[in-house]
Parts: structure tokens; C-alpha cells; sequence
């Protein structure tokens, strides 16, 4: 069988560190390997308009920062689609047909929409678009045939809903859509990162993040205003690991060889961990040899960003190409699915009854 990723970022900000250690790292890794036969990226336009619906304007100017993030953390077009969701309409119509195969009671059940109802404010009055929204997602990531999609764990319910739908969907109809399965990082640090006020997921809605374009002065301000352990007081109080975001984003970034660069004292995480707990150890240097870390890691980021800046046409033309093609790929599968549900009358100009 084919190997086919599909995923996406939704166009409500521009990307931070969490998408970065959830998803896109794993993505420019998949790509690099060559271990695929097709990559789609798709910005979700159309489902941040389901709880930006009055914001058009936030949603169109961050199409292009999404990109812009895409293209300097190194996914390729050449090698990677990349598309924009809302001008694909096949989406659009197989979320019509596949809403038939969902009750409502399930999509209310659904954890994350349920968090993200509660984030929002919409207990008293849910837009219907934001319900459906897992719908969707299983309209776009089935319309490609996807068979591996690399998310954060907040999206497992919505793989969840979509291999439901493709069961129920080939069961009634006939064997046209392909189950999907995440795929998560292997580092439990990086499936849901805490955002810098420890409190959530790191989310572009909380203004929580740490953001792949900040500057550098930026960056390390909001390190050194982290949440860590309310408990540690005096740096000779021991110290608790757990729920530290501190060392949460040390565990999602750090690697061993970041010792001998910035903090000769220890070879590794454990040993920094170990005198944490014992006491002695004080917040500001973790925070210290954290930014250095992420400077590190962000600085060819944001200057090819910076360099990309200066030439959006290209950007947007690689995003009409991708949009043409993804196009391509989709229009096939809906016509397999009109076929399946016997919609198809008007097929080889002729009437098929
Ligand atoms: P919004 O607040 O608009 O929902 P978001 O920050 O949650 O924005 P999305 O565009 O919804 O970002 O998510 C894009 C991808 O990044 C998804 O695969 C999601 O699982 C992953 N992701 C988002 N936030 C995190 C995080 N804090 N840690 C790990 N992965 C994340
Ligand atoms: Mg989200």
C-alpha cells in the first residue's frame, strides 16, 4: 500500500515551539527520509473560520505567516503539496455526505471539541460549523487517501472519528476510503507541550507560546518568566520535576551534546534532573541553559524566515501550484465516493440510473 501523510495547521497565528516538537519536526524529518510516497500540507482555513468566522481577516493574513513558518523550518514543495483548504471545494462537499455517517451526541462526546467549546465560550451556543469541525477533518484527510497523519495528541479524538467514518462509510457504500493512524512522537514531552504559563496546551488561541519567528530578546524573556515549581523557593530547596515547565521543554529539546556546549558541568538531562530534586540548583540557571537550547534551534528558523520574507509572490505562487494539484487528488476521490453512493448520474455524459 501506497504511504500517504497527510496534515495541517490551522491559519489563527503563526507557529510555535509546540507544533514545532508535536508535528513539524517529525514532517520535515518524514520528508527528508523519503520514507513516503505523497506528502500533503494543507492550511485549514476553512476550520479556523469555524470559531473565527468573524475574524475573515486573521484567517487571510495568516495564511501566508503559516507558510512562511512551513517553508523555514525546511518542508520542501518540491518534495511536500502544500495547499490551501478552503479552495479545495471537494472537502466541502464530502464533509456534506459524510455528516449522515455522525450523530450529533457522538460529536459532542468528541474530548477535544469539548475542551475547545469550553475555551472559547460556546457552551450556550455552539456555532454548528465548530461541532462538525471533525467532520471535516476526515473529509480532509481521507479525500487524499492518507494513511499516516503526524499530529499532537490533541488531535487523536479526530483520527479516532475519521477511521469511524471510513468503517461506516465502506461498510454501508463500498470499499473506497482508507484508515487513517496518527503519528505521535515518541518523546511524551512533545505530544501536548505546556504553554509558558504551565497552565495549558501550548495554543496559538492562549497567547501562551513561544513563536518560531520571535527574536531572540523575545524569546528568552518569556523563558525567564516561566512557571516552574511553586515550591522552590530557595535555590537549596529541593525542587520537583513534575509539572516543571521548565523541564518539560528541557526534555522536548535537549540533547546530550547541548551539555558540552552550554553546561560543562553535567553530561546529561538525569544528572541536571537529579541535582534539581536534591536541592541547590536554582530556576534561572535551567532557564539559562533552556534558552540557549532553544536560540540554538531557532535562529536558522527564524533568519531563512527572515530571508523568505523578502519574496512572498514565490510563497503564494507555491501554494496556488500545491492548491492546483492537492485539487487534483481530491476531485478523484470524491468521484469514487459519488460512485459509491450512487450520486454519479450525469458520469460519462450520459444519465446512469
Ligand atoms: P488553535 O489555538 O487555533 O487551535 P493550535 O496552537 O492548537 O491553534 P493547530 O493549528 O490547532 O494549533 O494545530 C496544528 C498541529 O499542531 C496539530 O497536529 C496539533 O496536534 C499540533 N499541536 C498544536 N499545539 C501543540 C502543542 N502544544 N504540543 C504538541 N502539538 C501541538
Ligand atoms: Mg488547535
Amino acid at each position: 500500500m501506497e504511504k500517504i501523510i497527510l496534515t495541517g495547521d490551522r491559519p489563527t497565528g503563526r507557529l510555535h515551539i509546540g507544533h514545532y516538537v508535536g508535528s513539524l519536526r517529525k514532517r520535515v524529518q518524514l520528508q527528508n527520509d523519503g520514507d513516503y510516497d505523497k506528502m500533503f500540507i494543507m492550511i485549514a482555513d476553512a476550520q479556523a473560520l469555524t470559531d473565527n468566522f468573524d475574524n475573515p481577516s486573521k484567517v487571510r493574513n495568516n495564511i501566508i505567516e503559516i507558510a512562511l513558518d512551513y517553508l523555514s523550518v525546511g518542508l520542501d514543495p518540491l518534495k511536500t503539496t502544500i495547499f490551501i483548504q478552503s479552495q479545495v471545494p471537494e472537502l466541502t462537499e464530502l464533509t456534506f455526505y459524510y455528516m449522515n455517517l455522525v450523530t450529533i451526541s457522538r460529536l459532542q462526546r468528541n474530548p477535544t471539541v469539548k475542551a475547545e467549546i469550553q475555551m472559547r465560550d460556546f457552551e450556550t451556543s455552539i456555532p454548528t460549523g465548530f461541532l462538525c469541525y471533525p467532520i471535516s477533518q476526515a473529509a480532509d484527510i481521507t479525500a487524499f487517501k492518507a494513511n499516516f497523519v503526524p499530529v499532537g495528541e490533541d488531535q487523536l479524538p479526530m483520527i479516532e472519528q475519521t477511521k469511524e467514518i471510513v468503517r461506516k462509510f465502506n461498510s454501508i457504500y463500498d470499499n473506497v476510503l482508507i484508515e487513517p493512524d496518527a503519528i505521535l512522537s515518541d518523546n511524551s514531552s512533545c505530544l501536548r507541550l505546556p504553554g509558558t504559563d504551565g497552565k495549558a496546551k501550548m495554543s496559538k488561541s492562549l497567547n501562551n507560546c513561544i513563536y518560531l519567528s520571535d527574536e531572540s530578546d523575545t524569546i528568552k524573556n518569556k523563558i525567564l518568566n516561566m512557571y516552574t515549581d511553586p515550591l522552590h523557593i530557595q535555590v537549596s530547596d529541593p525542587g520537583h520535576i513534575e509539572g516543571n515547565t521548565v523541564f518539560t521543554y528541557l526534555d522536548a529539546f535537549c540533547k546530550d551534546e547541548d551539555f558540552g556546549e552550554f553546561m560543562p558541568e553535567y553530561t546529561n538531562l538525569d544528572e541536571l534532573k537529579e541535582h534539581y530534586k536534591k536541592g541547590g540548583l536554582g530556576d534561572m540557571k535551567v532557564k539559562r541553559f533552556l534558552n540557549s537550547i532553544i536560540q540554538k534551534e531557532l535562529l536558522p528558523i527564524r533568519e531563512k524566515r527572515k530571508e523568505l520574507e523578502q519574496n512572498t509572490d514565490i510563497i503564494f505562487e507555491m501554494l496556488k501550484n500545491g492548491t492546483i494539484d492537492a485539487r487534483k487528488v481530491a476531485a478523484s476521490t470524491l468521484r469514487e465516493v459519488k460512485e459509491a453512493m450512487k450520486i454519479n448520474y450525469f458520469e460519462h455524459n450520459k444519465i446512469i440510473f
